[in-house]
């Protein structure tokens, strides 16, 4: 295997950076990498995070599965990337300085701007390098998000993989344009995208959901020996939307949630209440269609139109399971 100007040797692992760019001042910037190569040949996979550089859940993530005494018994490589945008993570924020947003700049071109610069290295240097892929990011700033994956479920083998990762929801997801995981697909390596918590913040439920999904991926593609426990038969159903949608508030004003994240809602149920500084005034705010909250914005303030609370909704009218019990923030 080789990154960069380094060689990665058969049964050897190895942390070096990669160069991406230079800084206005001439510092060279790059990409902290970790590369473990099995003894044996097998699948290659890449785990990335902050690629939204405030995204941090994943970092964690990462730190954890990298001091599991069973990666010495990996087979095929294994790629880490626990900070991708480099620029945002050391500045708390989303962006590229420029404020374009990494994750519409894949494939990315090796003449074209910052980002897609950086987005051409690592598409180059990585993804064209992997079979598999998973890419770690959390709910944008002041939002909050159940664990989830989102992939492209019309693909038999993504869907297996969406499963078996073990986040409370797999939602269905179309592709972005210049994403990550759009890039990965059409070089036909199959992508996952899990996603739980809010920015810059290291939340225990999501790291171990997280770690655990990045585990029981690597034991089914056949990277790791199969534990011998199995799923336990308590654990919660992994239920699999089809669609979901974001209720917006009806009024200006500051809001008071009736719900929690996780919990099954019917259609028309009550979310939360606006109402004005003296605590009247109120505006219901309600579901359209029955679902499970997978999201919602934690500033309780909110102007007409703004998007509150993200319901995830389910083929069959069935009532689903609550996810509640499962993560209950
Ligand atoms: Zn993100």
């Amino acid at each position: 295997m080789k990154i960069g100007k380094e060689i990665i040797q058969v049964g050897e692992r190895k942390r070096f950076q990669l160069e991406v760019a230079s800084l206005y001042d001439y510092t060279q910037l790059t990409i902290p990498i970790e590369v473990i190569c099995g003894k044996k040949e097998g699948p290659v996979l890449f785990i990335s995070a902050a690629i939204h550089g405030d995204e941090i859940n994943g970092l964690a993530i990462i730190k954890r599965l990298l001091k599991r005494p069973i990666l010495n018994r990996l087979k095929g490589t294994l790629i880490v990337v626990p900070i991708v945008n480099v620029f945002g993570f050391n500045n708390r924020s989303r962006y590229l300085p420029d404020r374009r947003d990494l994750n519409r700049c894949f494939p990315g071109h090796q003449q074209g701007s910052l980002g897609s610069r950086l987005a051409s290295i690592f598409t180059r240097e990585i993804v064209n390098k992997c079979t598999h892929g998973i890419d770690l990011h959390t709910g944008a700033i002041h939002r909050y998000n159940l664990p989830q994956i989102r992939a492209s479920l019309d693909d038999p083998q993504t869907k297996a993989l969406a499963e078996c990762f073990g986040a409370p929801v797999v939602i269905h997801s179309r592709i972005r344009d210049g994403s990550l995981r759009e890039s990965a697909r059409k070089k036909k390596v199959v992508t996952l995208l899990y996603e739980g918590g809010q920015a810059l913040r290291f939340e225990e439920e999501i790291i171990e959901v997280g770690l655990s999904g990045c585990l029981s991926v690597m034991r089914e593609i056949g990277m790791l020996p199969r534990s011998r426990t199995q799923r336990p038969k308590s654990a919660p159903a992994i239920q699999i939307a089809q669609s979901s949608y974001w209720v917006r508030a009806p009024h200006s004003g500051s809001f008071r949630l009736s719900k929690k994240i996780g919990e099954h809602v019917e259609a028309g149920a009550l979310l939360a209440t606006i109402s004005n500084p003296f605590g009247h005034d109120p505006h219901d705010v309600r579901t359209k269609e029955p679902g499970v909250i997978i999201g919602l914005s934690k500033i309780p303030l909110v102007n007409r139109g703004d998007a509150m609370i993200h319901v995830a909704t389910f083929k069959k009218s069935k009532r689903v399971k609550d996810s509640g019990d499962f993560f209950d923030q």
